[in-house]
């Protein structure tokens, strides 16, 4: 059932004019909006929903090297050279590597024309959103895989 926003009578879905006022009836978007949204967040969930192996690290090596950790996402060439022994930073360097060389392979793909400039437009973002997933996990202290790429391990 659906409501008139007129004057407030009940009438059937599918019913375009109120059978009382004769207003135009409105479908409820707000209604199909929502439970899109609540499909894409449950969709992203489900994409985020990797490996979290936290447990396995020092929580002290956590503490210092959020930083480095964070940093793997900007520069990893920093954490790889000034925490190496850090077994934490090394987890997010290994995935911030597995994003810059994805980064690159997007800039080579973006030579083609036009197919290329989109591939490579859609995996710059991707990679942005990534990064920054990463990044917090980082700050958070938490060593969990990021979607798609977490499942390459580079680095030993
Ligand atoms: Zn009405």
């Amino acid at each position: 059932m659906l409501t008139c926003k007129q004057c407030g009578t009940q009438v059937e879905d599918g019913v375009q004019n109120c059978t009382n006022c004769g207003a135009p009836i409105e479908a409820p978007v707000e209604q199909a909006n929502d439970s899109a949204a609540a499909d894409l967040s449950a969709k992203l969930n489900e994409l985020n929903n990797t490996a979290d192996t936290t447990a396995e690290y020092d929580a002290q090596d956590i503490e210092k090297n959020k930083v480095m950790a964070l940093l793997a996402y900007i520069i990893f060439l920093i954490p790889l050279f000034a925490a190496k022994d850090s077994k934490f930073a090394r987890f997010h360097t290994n995935q911030g590597l597995v994003l810059f060389l994805a980064g690159i392979i997007a800039s080579v793909v973006a030579v083609i024309p036009v197919i290329g400039w989109i591939v490579s437009s859609i995996a710059a973002l991707a990679i942005t959103v990534l990064a920054v997933i990463g990044i917090l996990n980082a700050l958070n202290g938490r060593a969990k895989e990021l979607p798609v790429v977490g499942k390459f391990k580079i680095l030993k």
